[in-house]
């Protein structure tokens, strides 16, 4: 790991130059931040399943004709995507009331809507990823209103993915957060999904229990973290061999 060329250290995941051109290597970590990075911890194991839960749902997604960065799993923690142009917008699909929008708008947590609702974030630290609107990300140029109309029928592609993948393994998919690249092809753009897709990324709730099989875990101190991630890929059918089973959560 250490002879390689490090791109970037994210919160979650690093990211190192690839073998060839055009690629990287995202190796996912254990590390855990909520809050804009108040409260910082590890869970044990959970880097290893976030890599396999990813490369699951991002091979089904790119099966139903989504394009992503995904190219391939290559160890326990690491997998091999496209390196793209990294849209600096954070986009979330609700479909369940759960998170920031239930302190934002005074709704009761659990709250079903009528329709899936999309957001924005601008990803900034510094500024705590303010929520913004399709106005200021083609203003400010964060991306092109054609690009904006591929982003938004992308995230409702894969919210009907993914959603139906989770309600067949018993699971109500709550809410989740998405990111999207640039890749260029003979002059011309492309966006396609990028990052991951897992319980640090998503809400998910047992459907009958709505005991919560996610990050919220950690974010609320409920205990359990790395058994509820171990939950969701072991649904899946893709807990991957000789994964920590430890429960604990070590506070730095
Ligand atoms: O916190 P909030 O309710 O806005 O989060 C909505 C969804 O986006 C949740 O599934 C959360 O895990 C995800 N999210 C994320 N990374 C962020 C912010 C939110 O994965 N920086």
């Amino acid at each position: 790991m250490s002879r390689r060329k490090l791109i970037y250290e994210g919160k979650a995941k690093v990211l190192f130059e690839g073998p060839e051109q055009g690629t990287v290597i995202q190796y996912f970590k254990d590390d855990a931040t909520a809050f804009n990075n108040q409260k910082k911890g590890t869970i044990t194991g959970k880097g290893v399943l976030n890599n396999s839960i990813s490369e699951f749902l991002m091979i089904k997604i790119a099966e139903m004709g989504v394009p992503t960065h995904f190219i391939k799993r290559l160890n326990m923690r690491e997998q091999l995507v496209k390196k793209v142009d990294i849209v600096p917008i954070e986009v979330v699909v609700r479909n369940v009331a759960a998170g920031s929008i239930v302190e934002r708008l005074n709704i009761k947590e659990g709250e079903i809507f009528p329709r899936s609702i999309i957001e924005f974030f601008y990803k900034s630290d510094e500024l705590n990823d303010p929520m913004v609107t399709e106005e200021h990300i083609i203003t400010f140029e964060w991306a092109t209103p054609q690009e904006m109309d591929e982003i938004v029928s992308i995230a409702m592609r894969v919210n009907d993915i993914l959603s139906g993948i989770f309600f067949g393994v018993g699971i109500k998919l709550i809410d989740f957060k998405l990111e999207f690249g640039r890749i260029f092809n003979d002059s011309q753009t492309q966006i396609i999904l990028a990052d991951e897709i897992s319980p640090d990324s998503c809400r998910l709730w047992d459907l009958k229990t709505r005991e919560k099989l996610d990050k919220d875990r950690f974010r609320k101190d409920l205990g359990n973290i790395a058994e509820a991630y171990q939950e969701v890929a072991k649904r899946l059918r893709i807990l991957p061999e000789n994964t920590t089973t430890s429960k604990d959560i070590k506070e730095k």
